[in-house]
């Protein structure tokens, strides 16, 4: 087993990290920037290493600054969270190359997923239905209109490169199209470097389901279960929940059947995600996350499963500590991802935290690096705490979620609190009656009515 891991990332995640780490009796480096330098998983690491100023660019993205980091402390291994590094193909290859050990995937892995057009080429031949789409990049309108009347509207172009939702634009018809591509192209190249957009159809009332894997990278792999993150804004995920209310025990066990065997087919090493649009009785494969996610903690609290350590033995080289039949997921979790925003416009609220106070009691768990007098940065994004509550129903669960915002105290900024009580209170929502974009025609209606 490794005697020191270097965390290379910030946060919550990255105390996430740190505390499995404390668990197994490793030493952890925290890297940080200026910015961070008073964050809870730098005051609780054993050894810290500035890698330079607040801009990610200079620091969590600065690959040299981070290699140094991890030979001038000695660590053994690399983990690099979520975002940030995470899917950067050329890191994990530098990270080995330079005789460390990357926490994840291989860098082919990575690379194949990291392009989504591939991926979705990819899951075809590994037996996963996809959306229906372009098979390649439409570089101009011509190739976007024709693979556009081939599809059928509306449409949804999407970059290659993609993430977090960036590059993607709606089209009705060829004059939206038109307009819209170019868009697509420049968002595209402006968040990745990277212009290719491709298009599939788009899908109107769709559940985000997504299967949490682990794979041993000799060719075995177990899943545990799914969930439905299809409470979003602006394709960002806002709230979590294990199992899905949305499917049966029969399409529940056929969407993981399908992943596992994907995964296993791969050789894929480490937890990953397959992601799925779920409509009127039928899957699409929409892209594969080949990292940790942030709502991976749903599906540890109904598994039992350590997910980040699982990660860490893999990576060790130790085999699979877990087998399929011996994985009982029971009960009902779900994820409020706390952010420093406006709960109305979602407008970034950083400064000061003069009050917290976290909810706890049976059932409730808290990932957070937040306390009181923390000064939330403002170049970052803006997620602060996790709020994860698992009880043995869906009921229970809704029950001890609202108890728990209730008593979740945030003081001098703004959070999306508000907005996660006000959620657990509809009622579409309590019957698990919502779609991928629910939450946005809610938020619609609201500034309908503001206006009147
Ligand atoms: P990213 O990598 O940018 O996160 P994804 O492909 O994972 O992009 O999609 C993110 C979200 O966008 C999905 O969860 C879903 O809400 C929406 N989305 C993606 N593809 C489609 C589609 N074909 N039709 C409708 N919505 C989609």
């Amino acid at each position: 087993m490794f005697e020191k891991v270097l965390i290379a990332n910030r946060g919550e995640i990255a105390l996430r990290i740190h505390r499995a780490c404390r668990e197994m009796g490793i030493k952890t480096v925290a890297v940080h920037s200026t910015a961070d330098a008073n964050a809870m998983n730098v005051r609780l690491a054993d050894e810290t290493v500035c890698i330079g100023p607040p801009p990610a660019r200079a620091s969590y993205l600065n690959v040299a600054a981070i290699i140094s980091a991890a030979a001038i402390t000695g660590a053994d291994a690399i983990h690099p969270g979520i975002g940030f590094l995470s899917e950067n193909a050329d890191f994990a290859a530098a990270v080995e190359e330079n005789g460390f050990t990357f926490i994840g995937p291989s860098p082919e892995h990575i690379r194949l997923m990291g392009d989504k057009v591939k991926a979705k080429e990819e899951a075809r031949r590994l037996g996963i239905p996809v959306v229906p789409g372009s098979p390649e990049a439409v570089g101009d309108i011509a190739a976007a209109a024709a693979a556009a009347r081939e599809v059928g509207y509306p449409v949804l172009l999407k970059a290659a490169a993609g993430g977090g939702g960036r590059g993607m634009k709606l089209a009705r018809n060829e004059a939206e199209l038109a307009r819209a591509l170019p868009l697509a192209q420049a968002e595209a190249k402006a968040a990745f470097a990277d212009d290719s957009v491709y298009l599939e159809r788009y899908l109107d009332r769709p559940r985000h389901i997504e299967v949490q894997l682990i794979g041993d990278g000799n060719g075995a792999a177990i899943h545990l279960g799914e969930r439905d993150c299809s409470l979003q804004r602006s394709h960002q995920k806002l709230l979590e929940e294990t199992p899905s209310p949305a499917l049966g025990d029969a399409a529940r066990r056929e969407v993981a059947a399908v992943a596992v065997n994907a995964l296993e087919r791969l050789g894929y090493r480490g937890a990953g995600t397959i992601e799925f649009l779920y409509q009127d009785g039928a899957f699409y494969f929409i892209e594969m996350n080949t990292r940790l996610q942030v709502e991976h903690t749903i599906s540890e609290m109904v598994s039992g499963v350590d997910i980040v350590r699982t990660q860490i033995e893999i990576a060790a080289g130790n085999p699979l500590g877990h087998r399929q039949n011996d994985i009982r997921l029971c009960g009902h979790a779900i994820e409020c991802r706390i952010n420093a925003e406006s709960p109305d416009d979602f407008r970034p609220s950083p400064g000061r935290i003069s009050e917290y106070h976290a909810p706890g009691g049976l059932g409730i768990r808290v990932d957070s690096a937040a306390y009181q007098g923390y000064e939330v940065p403002p170049y970052y994004d803006s997620l602060i705490a996790k709020l994860v509550v698992c009880g043995t129903s869906r009921d229970e669960c809704l029950m001890r979620l609202s108890r728990a915002l209730d008593e979740y105290a945030i003081g001098g900024i703004e959070t999306t609190l508000p907005l996660h009580q006000r959620l657990v209170a509809n009622a579409e929502f309590r019957r698990g009656d919502y779609d991928i974009h629910w939450l946005e025609r809610l938020l619609e209606r609201d500034r309908r009515s503001d206006a009147a």
